[in-house]
Parts: structure tokens; C-alpha cells; sequence
């Protein structure tokens, strides 16, 4: 597999989770909840956490809100959740974080929108407050750009600059230019107050795949700090995940973004989790991190005519991921397992013998037989009703043997 190298960002340290540097890409999400009602905040901030999201930022955005930031964060800690919570402040973070300190010491990191913090025109007041408060607490801040609220006298001057040249520029380029300026010229700014590039992680997020690529490829090459990444609004079901991987896996490649989050929207009553699993997805299908085993297997065609094989992809998929949070700690590097799950005997036994352990269902007109193929080398043939439990069987005992603490040389499957 290529070795993707990294640029190398200054590393930040988010409440315990290091971002940069060497420092694996973090998997982070936020809440839709209303974080004034701790209950439901607290819960699902226990959802994204159980599902691997390594930092949690929820909206602070009223009194009530501040208020009931460091009771989520004390419930949680007594449910023993101990991932680090995120502010997102916009228009009066420097009024919530002065006059609520027990919120501004509960939270790890404060989001700063330099596009709305120049309400009443106090620009440098607002900003400089909430940077000041981040040095009090000793907390790190991230400024993140949108370009829904891109500072609007910042973009007016760069058009108007732009505009009286002999051969202006594509607008695109100009506002391309005016998100990477405004994450940059804040972030000097705050270190002109004295935050220290090492409490700096940066964002310029825009809804269009290309956009999104540009402004990061500038962002990365115009500076050194930790760079959080994602597609903003990136909209529903498969049109969702699609563009966010698809804007992700380019600029990871490149060695471009610290910390991400895919930015869906859940269908209603949706699950909030979705998101933290696409990101995971996302590093795992470029090699950069492993979090689960993956499951190899084919769409089926007309050799398939029964729905069998579909639902014992899913089943162990499932399965694989359920026993997660039990397999992570007792079995070391089990994540990287990789079990295929095949239709027929066309690709079914190479597909299996390139996996740890695969299965190759019988496809029409085929015997049967269910051959399953640990490291490589046919193991035992299954048939009859009990396929499935026996195959799970099988990777049972192939996970305790391989990835156990006494492990073994040689593995065998049950
Ligand atoms: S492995 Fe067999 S069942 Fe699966 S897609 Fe290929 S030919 Fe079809």
C-alpha cells in the first residue's frame, strides 16, 4: 500500500487528544440536540462517543446553553464518557465565555466563526475576547471559516481589489483567496494576543467538492497549524457521504487535515452516529487509521438468487462491529482483520484466500457447499442449515487465537 506523507502540522492538544503532528487524523462529530436539554445532549454525546468519535462539539448559543455545558460534561464524566467537548460559538461567545467560567473551563476547545464575531463592529473586541479567555483556561481554539458567514468586508475589499486590476481574477478564485485569508489573518491575530500556534487548529469549509480541495490545498501550503477538515452541509444519504469522501480522500491523499468530520444530514429520527462512521470509513479505506474489521464482498449478479449471501454480509458486518468495543481491548490489532463474504465459486475462494478468513457461498447450480478459507488455505467446508452460526464460530475463534494475548504462531480456526 503507497505510504500517504503527511504535512506536517503543529500538534494541538484537544483535552487529551493530540491533533498534528505525527498524531493519527482524529475522528470528530457534533450534536443536533439542543444542548440546553442535558439529558438528551448527554446521551447522544455517549452515542458518538460509543461510536468512536474522538471529540464532540456541541452548539453553545444562548445563557441556557452555557448554563448546561458543565452538567453535561459532569454527567458524563460520572457515566465514565471522558471524550473531550467542543463550544461552537457564533455572534456571543465573548459574552458566554466571560460570564459563564464554569462553561468556558468545561469545555477542551472553542470554535470561533471569524465571519460573525463583528456584530456592533467590535471585530477585534469580540475576537480578542474570546482568545483571551482561551489563554485564561488554556484552552486551544479552532477558527473556522465558512463561507455561508465568510466576513463580508473582508470578501467586499479582495473583489474590490481584484476588480481594479488590468485582468481581474475569476471571482471564484477571489473568494477561494478571501476564506484562506480570513482563516489566516485571525489566526495571527490570535497569536499577536499571545495564543501560541500550538492552541491553533484551522478550518475554511465550503459546501462544493472542487471548492473544497482549492481552499485546502492554499490553506495547507500558507501555513504549519493543525487543520480540521470537512465538507460543510454536505446534505443527505448517499449524495452526503459520496461528496464528503470524495472532497476527503483527495486531500488526505496529500497529506492534507489533522482532524475531520463529515458533515450529513440525517434523515429524521435518524441515526447521529452515521457520521462518525463514514469518517472512520473514510481513513480506513485509505489505510491511514483501522477502527473495525472490514468485510469484503461482492454486489451479487444472476449466480446469486437468493438474498442468503446479502444477508450474511450483513449479518457478520454487524456482528464485526458489535464485538468491537469487547474485541478492542482484549484483542489488539483486530481492527485490521479483513473477512470477504463471497457469492459464488467465480470469485469467491480468490476473494477469501487474499482475506484473513472468507466464506464463498454456493452460487445457482453450484453444490451446496460453503468453503471457508483461513490465511490463505481452505479450512473446512460448511453445509447444510447452520452456515452461519458455524462460520461465526469459526471467526471466533480465529479472532481468540490470532489476536489473543497468548497468541500463537500458527493459527488454526476452531
Ligand atoms: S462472486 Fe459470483 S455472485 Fe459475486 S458478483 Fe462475482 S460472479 Fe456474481
Amino acid at each position: 500500500m503507497a505510504v500517504i506523507q503527511r504535512r506536517r502540522a503543529v500538534a494541538v492538544n484537544v483535552g487529551g487528544v493530540l491533533v498534528g503532528g505525527v498524531h493519527p487524523i482524529v475522528v470528530q462529530s457534533m450534536t443536533n440536540t439542543d444542548t440546553a436539554d442535558v439529558p438528551s445532549t448527554v446521551n447522544q454525546v455517549m452515542a458518538l462517543a460509543r461510536a468512536g468519535s474522538e471529540l464532540v462539539r456541541v452548539t453553545v448559543n444562548t445563557e441556557d446553553a452555557a448554563m448546561a455545558v458543565p452538567r453535561i460534561a459532569d454527567t458524563l464524566d460520572k457515566f465514565g464518557v471522558r471524550v473531550p467537548i467542543v463550544g461552537d460559538f457564533h455572534y456571543n461567545g465573548h459574552i458566554l465565555l466571560k460570564k459563564y467560567p464554569d462553561c468556558a473551563r468545561a469545555l477542551s476547545k472553542y470554535r470561533i466563526n471569524p465571519g460573525n464575531v463583528n456584530i456592533g463592529k467590535k471585530h477585534d473586541d469580540n475576537f480578542r475576547t474570546m482568545i483571551e479567555v482561551a489563554m485564561e483556561y488554556g484552552r486551544p481554539v479552532r477558527i473556522g471559516v465558512n463561507w455561508g458567514s465568510l466576513d463580508q468586508a473582508l470578501l467586499t475589499r479582495m473583489m474590490d481589489e481584484n476588480a481594479a486590476l488590468p485582468q481581474p481574477r475569476d471571482a471564484r478564485d477571489v473568494m477561494h483567496d478571501a476564506i484562506v485569508s480570513s482563516a489566516l489573518l485571525s489566526a495571527r491575530a490570535a497569536e499577536s494576543y499571545g495564543l501560541p500556534a500550538d492552541k491553533i487548529i484551522l478550518s475554511a469549509k465550503v459546501s462544493g467538492v472542487q471548492d473544497l480541495i482549492d481552499v485546502y490545498r492554499k490553506l495547507a501550503g500558507s501555513c504549519s497549524y493543525a487543520l480540521h477538515l470537512g465538507l460543510t452541509e454536505a446534505g443527505m444519504g448517499a449524495k452526503g457521504i459520496v461528496a464528503t469522501t470524495a472532497a476527503l480522500s483527495i486531500l488526505l491523499q496529500e497529506g492534507i487535515g489533522d482532524t475531520i468530520r463529515a458533515s450529513l444530514t440525517p434523515a429524521p429520527n435518524g441515526d447521529r452516529t452515521e457520521e462518525v462512521l463514514v469518517s472512520q470509513q473514510v481513513l480506513q479505506s485509505l489505510g491511514l487509521r483501522s477502527f473495525t474489521p472490514q468485510v469484503t464482498a461482492c454486489p451479487g449478479c444472476g449466480r446469486t438468487t437468493s438474498t442468503f449471501f446479502q444477508e450474511l454480509a450483513a449479518r457478520i458486518q454487524t456482528y464485526l462491529r458489535e464485538r468491537m468495543p469487547v474485541w478492542q481491548s482484549r484483542y489488539p490489532g483486530v481492527e485490521e482483520m479483513r473477512v470477504a463474504v463471497m457469492g459464488c465459486v467465480v470469485n469467491g475462494p480468490g476473494e477469501s484466500k487474499h482475506s484473513d478468513i472468507g466464506i464463498s457461498l454456493p452460487g445457482t447450480f453450484e453444490e451446496p457447499v460453503a468453503p471457508v478459507y483461513v490465511d490463505g488455505r481452505l479450512f473446512r467446508t460448511l453445509r447444510g442449515d447452520h452456515i452461519v452460526a458455524e462460520f461465526q464460530q469459526i471467526l471466533d475463534n480465529y479472532v481468540e487465537r490470532r489476536y489473543g494475548v497468548a497468541e500463537t504462531a500458527e493459527v488454526a480456526g476452531d
